[in-house]
């Protein structure tokens, strides 16, 4: 069948936030072909499915949405599959799911607007290359954006734990060039945004001649106009003594920090080749706290890892409490196709998996609870992001991540003083003191 040229398209984004910010880059590269967003999502021409391949039979997901996209007239949009799973599957995907036009690959995705050409012209496209710096260098300058923005510097992995399609589906380790990534953040500051996170799937590897992510953040402080700098996903083994003192000397990069640990078992660590210790992950802590001791810690844990004991899941707990987090994510181990923990032995049965699901979350869950209510009656900034539910409801982030509601006459985009007055296991209540300078 062949399908007209789209005029209109939907990009579906699943997974992490480096999936959102490619998500954005794709939309552009569309608008920037002539194309606008489908005003309503079954309407449009083209359909992306920007994929995760992290956890779970994300495969298997994709093709059943593939399936939901047929319309009840028998006609269908342009489908293309991005992300992850397109380039893990490639080939395989039209093959099983004939009505699919693309399949482009993380790092291919710039040439979207040459695919969905040819798939006009009813030539199928596959396109997954990994050049990952030409991908960048081929994208459009920034032109939409919030108060807070996405903004990739760094991709791929070398780490290879063995958990992970990572270092797979992405590629070998690369950082942006500074001046791309300063050229990026003043765009996107030009065109609004107050916050930036930079993104990497291990961000704080960042570096160029000598120069690491520290003084990329110290460089994005100088942006006038820039209030707010994050970052994130950290490795443990790549925070360097100047990215600690960045938390204690630049003002403008909020006090949180999401670094994952996996699990509290040296055993079980060196069998995922996480290559740090729980004694030297704790000592980093320490160090980040001394440094800013209101730092919010997050991180992420896997449970029912191959051969993971009884006693050693006991052990992801103890650590749990001996850090205190503000907030984390916890997975149940999924074996990912081709990486060495699928054939390990000792799988975990899933029954066994899910009972240390729970009880991991209900201690991650109570510890984020309290860390919310340290917070009530404490003065504190917040960036304006949404409208809230309610009328002249405003919902915006305070330094430490946390979701605030505050009714207020501010705008969009202002950094206002907010006294928090309640709190709960997700968001926090604000009452608006006096608008401070954005
Ligand atoms: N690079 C980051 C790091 O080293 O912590 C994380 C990147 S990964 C996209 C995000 C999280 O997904 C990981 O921290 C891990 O907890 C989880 N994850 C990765 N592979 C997994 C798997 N096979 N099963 C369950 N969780 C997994
Ligand atoms: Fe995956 Fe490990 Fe690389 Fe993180 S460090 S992306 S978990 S391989």
């Amino acid at each position: 069948m062949t399908i007209p040229a789209p005029k209109t398209f939907q990009i579906k984004s699943f997974g992490c936030q480096m999936n959102v910010y490619d998500g954005e880059r794709m939309a552009e590269l569309l608008e920037g072909e002539g194309m606008a967003a489908a005003a309503q999502p079954g309407a449009a021409d083209l359909v992306v499915l920007n994929t995760c391949h992290i956890r779970e039979k994300a495969a298997e997901k994709v093709y059943s949405e593939i399936g939901r996209l047929k319309r009840a007239d028998g006609s269908r949009p342009m489908v293309a599959v991005a992300g992850c799973v397109a380039q893990a599957e490639g080939a395989e995907i039209p093959r099983r799911a004939p009505s699919v036009d693309i399949v482009v690959g993380p790092q291919a995705y710039h040439r979207l607007p040459a695919l969905v050409a040819d798939a006009a012209r009813g030539r199928r496209g596959i396109d997954t290359d990994m050049p990952i710096l030409s991908k960048f260098g081929a994208l459009p300058a920034r032109r939409r954006q919030g108060p807070s923005a996405f903004l990739t510097v760094q991709e791929g992995c070398d780490k290879f734990c063995t958990y992970c399609v990572v270092p797979y589906t992405r590629g070998a380790e690369v950082s942006r060039p500074w001046d791309a990534i300063l050229d990026e953040a003043k765009a996107l500051v030009e065109a609004g945004a107050k916050e930036v996170t930079l993104l990497g799937q291990n961000v704080n590897a960042w570096a160029e001649q000598g120069r690491g992510l520290d003084a990329l953040i110290r460089a994005l402080a100088e942006l006038p106009g820039l209030a707010r700098i994050r970052y994130t996903t950290s490795h443990p083994n790549d925070m360097t003594e100047g990215l600690i003192r960045a938390h204690a000397e630049v003002d403008r990069l909020m006090p949180y920090l999401h670094l994952p640990v996996q699990s509290g078992s040296d055993r079980v660590l060196k069998a995922m080749n996480r290559s740090h210790s729980t004694a030297g992950y704790l000592r980093i802590l320490d160090r980040v706290r001394a440094a800013r001791p209101d730092v919010a810690i997050s991180g992420d844990f896997i449970v029912g890892f191959p051969g993971e004991t009884d006693a050693e899941f006991e052990e992801t707990l103890k650590i749990v409490e001996a850090v205190n987090y503000a907030q984390a994510y916890s997975f149940k181990y999924s074996p990912r196709p081709g990486t060495p923990a699928a054939g390990m032995d000792g799988q975990v049965p899933e029954q066994v998996k899910d009972e240390r699901l729970q009880r991991l979350q209900a201690l991650i869950n109570e510890q984020q609870l309290a860390f919310n209510r340290a917070t009530v009656g404490k003065h504190t900034s917040v960036l304006l992001e949404r409208a809230g539910k309610k009328p002249g409801q405003l919902v915006g982030k305070s330094p430490w991540l946390q979701s605030v509601h505050l009714e207020t006459s501010a705008s969009l985009g202002d950094v206002v003083d907010v006294q928090i007055v309640s709190a709960g296991p997700n968001s926090l209540g604000g009452a608006a003191l006096v608008r401070a300078a954005a």
